[in-house]
């Protein structure tokens, strides 16, 4: 799996982190960022949630195969 986050569209909303507190955290400035060696989810099943989650869609999340894709 493979997780992007698109900084410029990120607005520090913070609901990846709640969502998937395990995979996601916030820089200093408030915006989001993954957790040291969890950039492939580590296998987390709420990845996908915390992508659905945020409120302006910056969190992509693509299956190794390429073929399903979750953004928010
Ligand atoms: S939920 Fe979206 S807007 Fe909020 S911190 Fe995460 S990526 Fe950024």
């Amino acid at each position: 799996m493979r997780i992007d986050i698109d900084k410029d569209r990120c607005i520090g909303a913070g609901q990846c982190a709640l969502a998937a507190p395990g995979v996601f955290t916030q820089d200093d400035e408030g915006f989001s960022a993954l957790l040291p060696g969890r950039e492939d989810g580590g296998g987390d099943p709420m990845v996908k949630e915390a992508a659905r989650a945020c409120p302006v869609s910056a969190i992509t999340v693509t299956e190794k195969d390429g073929a399903a894709r979750a953004t928010g």
